[in-house]
């Protein structure tokens, strides 16, 4: 038996559809729900605890402001092979590279931004639970709450990955500004979101620094 800490980035918050079909279909495995909870860890939580094996990386600044634009979801899954489970279903880091029917290859958006988190072996799940326990605080009936997440936003709208990868495309070719990209993509997540205004425009400037990383 293994734990595993899994999250919901914020695109996959944001969006709502995503969070809700990922959240379905990991219920949807042999797994116990020792967790679940929407939290705000501070940026500090992720550089000097969660993400600091990635210190050294070239996306490791804008990996945290990623993942502290808005709230994440957050459960602990527990079961027999529970971190190749869900990690299979995940697919790979790069939503290029992901199975084109696995999570991050139907929705991810672009190498970083791949809606979700979860520890990459047991070992890893006990020592991020160990290091998330100050959030994982004892909340009632996980499962059921995780249930009553995916029915309040199953039936939202979603936009076509497509839609933001063509933005990024055109502003990275320079046919469009940054700030034209940021609108764009603020005008697409208001269509699948009812999250307040502020996380939107949080996330979408995080898009088009991810853009930026790419460009130069
Ligand atoms: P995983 O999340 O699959 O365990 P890693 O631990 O290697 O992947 O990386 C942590 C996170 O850092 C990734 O999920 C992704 O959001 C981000 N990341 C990884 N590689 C890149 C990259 N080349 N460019 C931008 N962000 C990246
Ligand atoms: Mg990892």
């Amino acid at each position: 038996m293994e734990r595993c800490l899994f999250f919901l980035k914020p695109d996959g918050v944001i969006r709502r559809y995503v969070g809700a079909r990922t959240i379905k279909e990991i219920l949807s495995e042999d797994l116990d729900i020792e967790f679940f909870g929407k939290v705000s860890p501070q940026k500090d939580f992720f550089a000097d605890q969660h993400y600091k094996e990635h210190k050294s990386k070239f996306f490791y600044d804008w990996l945290l402001e990623y993942v502290i634009s808005s709230p994440v979801v957050v459960m602990v899954l527990h079961g027999e092979d529970a971190v190749s489970i869900v990690r299979n279903k995940l697919g790979d880091t790069n939503p290029e590279d992901a199975s084109p029917d696995s999570i991050r290859g139907r929705y991810g958006l672009s190498p970083g931004i791949n809606a979700t988190h979860a520890s990459d072996s047991g070992e890893n799940g006990e020592r991020e639970i160990e290091v998330w326990s100050e959030f994982l605080t004892e909340r009632k009936e996980p499962r059921k709450r995780a249930e009553e997440y995916i029915e309040k936003y199953i039936d939202y709208p979603m936009i076509d990955p497509l839609r933001y990868k063509e933005v990024s495309e055109r502003f990275l070719k320079d046919e469009i500004t940054g700030g034209e990209a940021k609108r764009k993509f603020t005008r697409l997540l208001k269509k699948e979101t009812d999250t307040p205004e502020e996380n939107i425009e949080k996330f979408s400037e995080v898009m088009v620094k991810d853009v930026m990383m790419r460009k130069d």
